[in-house]
């Protein structure tokens, strides 16, 4: 009989664990040593090589999660993004990006990239048609990312990966939205799988970092480069990461509950006019999303009728807090238009549906009812005529 392959839960608590061989503890030790012997030992260990025994632990486990045969671990997100690119380009290089991608990476590329000689498109769509039209000769990388930030679109992984190869390239996705319980890319052929570790991995709004899944051979391309850069993670961090990970199979799989409950009762509020949440039937890439998630993820946005104010809406909450981040156990509200998206244009920001009164809502692991209780809450006090005055006032 072939062993079963253990659940999501069950690699989080156990796999790559480091053993506690002199007093048989029951979580992995921590090793803060920067300075390692290099004579009579198997490897010359150094915590910028990536190779110190915490950090070679968290990417047996972070591998495993992702169906990957390797992985590492960064200090940032986008030390991952940018060292996991950087790897593959060269000057004369051309990339093929989705249009809706994190700021932070479309920063990167087109404040960055002209400098070193690499050039770039953009799709205008998510259609794989779109991305396979901007490839030319000297493409080297696809990169995707899905769902997307704020709108939570679906791109469709597979196709990806499918043109990635039937052109010669290192297919790339940031998975950090999906976390590793509700999407694994590499199942549908996707080259490099890539997290910011500072959101669902780390899951309690305390630790930056970034994770990179892959095979072997990209894995020591990206290392080749992750040592130049040097944008390891240090090793108490990983400690922390690694604790964190023990739960995110309950905490993703409970805020994939509550969101689902939440965008029901969202999209049946009067003072909402439009809900996005890819778990929703009516969502335009809801069976995408079916196709390729195995839940519907903690993030969502909606619009707000344009009687309520949004800043308003946003201060009248009592139990979620307006923040910058996501993904944390505490659900958070952001005003994309304000934040992520205000140096876009109004008419740009508008055409991607980015309007005034979009809230991104990062669904956290509180009883629903309370999230619901404070939503209603806060549209008590800010009802058509109440809001009037916090808008004169
Ligand atoms: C936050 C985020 C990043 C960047 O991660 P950092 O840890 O902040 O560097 C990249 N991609 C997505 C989708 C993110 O949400």
């Amino acid at each position: 009989m072939k062993p079963k392959k253990p659940g999501i839960n069950t690699l989080c608590t156990h796999e790559g664990e480091l053993e506690d061989q002199q007093f048989q503890g029951a979580i992995s030790p921590l090793y803060m040593s920067t300075s390692y012997a290099f004579e009579d030992v198997d490897q010359k260990r150094y915590p910028r090589y990536f190779n110190t025994p915490n950090q070679e632990a968290l990417c047996k486990k972070i591998a495993a999660l992702e169906h990957a045969e390797d992985a590492l671990i960064f200090g940032s997100g986008m030390a991952a993004i940018s060292t996991s690119i950087m790897a593959f380009l060269e000057a004369g290089d051309h990339i093929v990006l989705q249009n809706l991608i994190y700021g932070g990476t479309y920063n990167l590329i087109v404040r960055q990239f002209d400098k070193f000689g690499i050039s770039y498109s953009f799709t205008d769509t998510l259609s794989p048609d779109d991305f396979e039209r901007l490839i030319q000769p000297n493409t080297k990388v696809i990169y995707i990312e899905t769902p997307s930030n704020p709108m939570l679109t679906i791109t469709d992984i597979k196709a990806i990966a499918d043109i990635g190869k039937r052109h010669g390239l290192i297919s790339m996705i940031d998975n950090t939205f999906a976390s590793p319980v509700n999407q694994n890319p590499i199942d549908f052929g996707i080259d490099v799988v890539i997290h910011s570790a500072t959101k669902y991995m780390g899951g309690h709004s305390d630790i930056c970092a970034g994770a990179v899944a892959t095979t072997k051979e990209y894995r020591d391309q990206i290392h080749s480069m992750g040592i130049r850069l040097g944008g390891s993670l240090s090793d108490y961090t990983v400690w922390l990461l690694e604790r964190s990970l023990k739960t995110m199979g309950l905490r993703v799989q409970r805020q994939n509950e509550n969101a689902m409950i939440l965008a029901q009762y969202l999209d049946a509020n009067t003072y909402v006019t439009n809900v996005y949440y890819p778990g929703l039937p009516d969502h335009p890439d809801h069976d995408l999303a079916r196709s390729q998630m195995h839940g519907f993820g903690g993030m969502m946005a909606f619009e707000l009728d344009p009687s309520i104010d949004p800043v308003a809406f946003r201060k009248a909450l009592k139990l979620v807090k307006s923040s910058m981040s996501l993904a944390g156990v505490e659900s958070t509200v952001l005003s994309p238009a304000e934040t992520s998206h205000a140096l876009i244009p109004n008419e740009e920001r508008e055409k991607l549906g980015i309007t005034d009164g979009l809230i991104r809502f990062s669904v956290g692991i509180e009883e629903v009812e309370d999230l619901i209780s404070d939503i209603e809450q806060a549209l008590m006090q800010l009802q058509p005529e109440t809001a009037e005055m916090v808008n004169k006032s």
